[in-house]
C-alpha cells in the first residue's frame, strides 16, 4: 500500500506532454473587479463549505508532488483576500516544492509582504494594468495605485527577487502605457509581461474592438525601445506561459519582457500546467470548461492512491489545444476567477 510519500512516473498527456506546474486557487473572491475579469457586481460566489480547507489544499499537493510537480503558483481570485493566508504558505512552503510562487493584485501586499516571506513563499507576479492611478481605478473598478506600488516596493524591500508585472492589454484603454510599464519594471529588476485578453466568461467581457495581439504589444515595445530579440528565458525564475524577448541594444539593451500570448500564438504544445480550483476541481486547460471533481473523492475518504488515479485520468485526457479567438469565442462558460488566473 502507498501512501502520499511514494513517488508516481511523472504526469504525461496524451500528446506527450508533461505536467509538472500546478495553479491552485484559493478563493474565487476578489477585493478588485477588473474589466476583462469580472462584472461589476462581482459573480455568484460558492459556498464557503465548499471551498477546499488547507488541510485539503495541502493533501492534493502532496499528491501532485508524488507525480514530481514541484511548482505550485497560488492564486484565485485574489490569494491574498483567503484568511490566514500566511498559514497556508508556511504548510505549504514545508512541502520542499522548488518554488511556491503567487500571483496577486497586491493591493494586501504592504501587510502582506513580509509575513509571506518569511513564510517561505519564493515569488510574486503582481497585477499593474497602468501606471495612470485614475485609469488604475477605472479598469480595477476600486484599485488603489499608490498602494500596489508601494506593495511592490515592500516585496522588494523584504527580500522577494524575480518579481514579475502582469498587464492585460486593452486597445484604445492601456495599450498607450505598455512602454510605461517597462521603464517603471526594469529598473526594479521586475520583468513585465504583457498578456492579450482571453474570452472568458463566455465572452461577455470580452470587447473584441479593444484586443491587442501579441503582434502588436512587441510592435509597441520595439517602437520605443528598438528592436527585440528572442530570449531563451535562463535564469528567469518560475518560467509559465510567457515567450521571452530582450531589447536588441541602446540605453535598456539586454531588458526582457514577457508576453503571454494565448490568442494568437497560443502556447499549448508545451503547456505543462493544471489548475485546481478553490473548490477542488481540477482544470487541465484554462480555456475549456472540462473539469474533474476532486473535492468530492476527498471528501468521500478517497486514499492518497485513489485521489493520484483521478489526476492521472483527468491529465490522460488533457486537451491537445484550445480554440480562443480575436473576437471573443472559443472560452470556458466559466469566469476567470472560478478557475483561477
Ligand atoms: N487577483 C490576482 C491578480 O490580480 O493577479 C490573481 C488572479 S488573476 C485572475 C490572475 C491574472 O489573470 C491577472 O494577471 C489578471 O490580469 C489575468 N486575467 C484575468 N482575466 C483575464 C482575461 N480575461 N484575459 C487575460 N488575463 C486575464
Amino acid at each position: 500500500m502507498s501512501d502520499a510519500t511514494t513517488k508516481l512516473p511523472v504526469l504525461t498527456d496524451g500528446f506527450q506532454r508533461t505536467v509538472r506546474y500546478l495553479r491552485v486557487s484559493l478563493t474565487d473572491r476578489c477585493n478588485y473587479r477588473c474589466l476583462y475579469c469580472m462584472p461589476e457586481e462581482g459573480v455568484e460566489l460558492v459556498p464557503r463549505a465548499d471551498v477546499l480547507t488547507f488541510e485539503e489544499v495541502e493533501r492534493l499537493v502532496r499528491v501532485m508532488m508524488r507525480f514530481g510537480v514541484r511548482r505550485v503558483r497560488l492564486t484565485g481570485g485574489e490569494p491574498t483576500v483567503r484568511k490566514d493566508l500566511v498559514t497556508l504558505v508556511e504548510r505549504l512552503a514545508a512541502l520542499g516544492l522548488d518554488d511556491l510562487a503567487m500571483t496577486t493584485n497586491g493591493e494586501r501586499l504592504v501587510e502582506l509582504a513580509a509575513p509571506l516571506r518569511r513564510a517561505g513563499l519564493s515569488r510574486l507576479n503582481v497585477s499593474v494594468d497602468t501606471l495612470d492611478a485614475e485609469k488604475f481605478r477605472a479598469i480595477t473598478r476600486r484599485g488603489d495605485l499608490p498602494r500596489v506600488l508601494a506593495g511592490v516596493e515592500m516585496a522588494r524591500e523584504v527580500g522577494f527577487t524575480g518579481t514579475k508585472l502582469n498587464c492585460v492589454v486593452m486597445g484604445g484603454v492601456n495599450d498607450a502605457d505598455v512602454a510605461a510599464l517597462c521603464d517603471y519594471a526594469w529598473p526594479r529588476a521586475i520583468v513585465p509581461r504583457f498578456i492579450e485578453s482571453m474570452p472568458m466568461s463566455d465572452g461577455a467581457l470580452f470587447t473584441p474592438g479593444s484586443f491587442v495581439s501579441a503582434a502588436q504589444i512587441r510592435a509597441r515595445i520595439s517602437d520605443t525601445f528598438g528592436p527585440l530579440v528572442d530570449d531563451d528565458a535562463s535564469g528567469i525564475a518560475g518560467v509559465g506561459p510567457a515567450r521571452y524577448q530582450r531589447v536588441a541594444s541602446g540605453k535598456h539593451s539586454g531588458a526582457r519582457v514577457g508576453i503571454i500570448s494565448a490568442v494568437t500564438e497560443p502556447f499549448c504544445a508545451t503547456c505543462n500546467r493544471v489548475r485546481l480550483t478553490a473548490t477542488g476541481q481540477l482544470h487541465t486547460c484554462l480555456a475549456v470548461d472540462d473539469n474533474s471533481d476532486l473535492r468530492t473523492p476527498l471528501r468521500a475518504g478517497a486514499s492518497d492512491d485513489e485521489l493520484a488515479q483521478k489526476v492521472l485520468t483527468a491529465v490522460t485526457g488533457k486537451r491537445e489545444g484550445h480554440s480562443f479567438t480575436t473576437c471573443g469565442t472559443g472560452g470556458p462558460r466559466k469566469h476567470m476567477v472560478a478557475i483561477g488566473g
